[in-house]
């Protein structure tokens, strides 16, 4: 009656400490049906992400098929994805997306689905926010940039294996921090103009993150795509990065665009 896609989704929610009613409830699957399925030797519960070959690990040391996504996942990853792990073995790979951009919270499913067939992507409701996850074995490996404490606490460096991706793949990786800690929006400012005061609106980048590793990231792409970028401040710390110049924009308008 339901597949192993959906019976996953409502048993990953239980394990998240869901109660079965209010699992019931979202997922339309009567309690009785999720706790036999607790149950059941046959259940999936077992095979939760165990299933299916690790690009990085299982069989051999290698790299996710598709890279291009990968490259844009790892974007929304280091911009506002975390991994925890489970008491069961697994672990949760969760980003966070505003609620304002459904097109963004389809692409992070899309992408998630690209990087690891085998698993399950589902979407948890958050005040104001959803949270796109997906359960599997393997995200440590996929994101070895995983350990403990805020992202920003930590040295974050590419392995080889994955600098190589985003050099493959430099725009989708903007991309992916852009949509996950960026924006684009209009600035202003006036100009006189024949003894008149104009006011002219322009298009502006911003990318913020607290990481001076991920920011660093960030414009070391910039640099190798020909984006001019700029440092700005906030309380004498350098948490934004500016791109506004014409040509910049423009380029970052063909790759990027607003968020939708
Ligand atoms: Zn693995």
């Amino acid at each position: 009656m339901y597949d192993l896609h959906t019976r996953e989704q409502a048993l990953t929610l239980v394990a998240q400490g869901h109660s079965l009613n209010s699992v019931s409830l979202r997922t339309g699957i009567s309690r009785s049906a999720i706790r036999e399925w607790q149950t059941r030797p046959e259940s999936p519960k077992r095979v939760l992400g165990q299933a299916g070959p690790c690009p990085r690990c299982l069989p051999a040391p290698g790299v996710p098929a598709d890279t291009a996504s990968y490259s844009y996942l790892l974007g929304l990853y280091l911009g506002d994805g975390c991994i925890s792990s489970h008491r069961s073995g697994g672990y949760y790979l969760r980003i966070a997306c505003a609620d304002a951009w459904p097109g963004l919270i389809d692409l992070c499913k899309n992408a998630i689905t690209a990087v690891r067939p085998e698993d399950s992507v589902y979407v948890l409701q958050r005040e104001g926010c959803v949270m796109v996850t997906s359960y599997g074995r393997h995200w440590p490996c996929l994101f070895p940039q995983h350990g403990p404490g805020k992202k920003h606490t930590r040295r974050i460096a590419l392995e080889p294996w994955q600098q190589t991706i985003v050099d493959e793949h430099p725009w989708e990786f903007v991309r992916g921090l852009i949509h996950s800690d960026g924006c684009r929006n209009m600035n202003w400012t006036t100009r006189v103009v024949g003894g008149e005061r104009k006011r002219y609106e322009y298009p502006r980048y911003w990318f913020t993150n607290v990481s001076d590793d991920i920011r660093r990231l960030y414009t070391d792409t910039l640099d190798r795509l020909g984006v001019e970028w700029k440092d700005c401040t906030r309380h004498g710390r350098p948490y934004n990065v500016s791109v506004a110049r014409r040509a910049s924009v423009a380029l970052m308008d063909a790759h990027v665009g607003p968020k939708y």
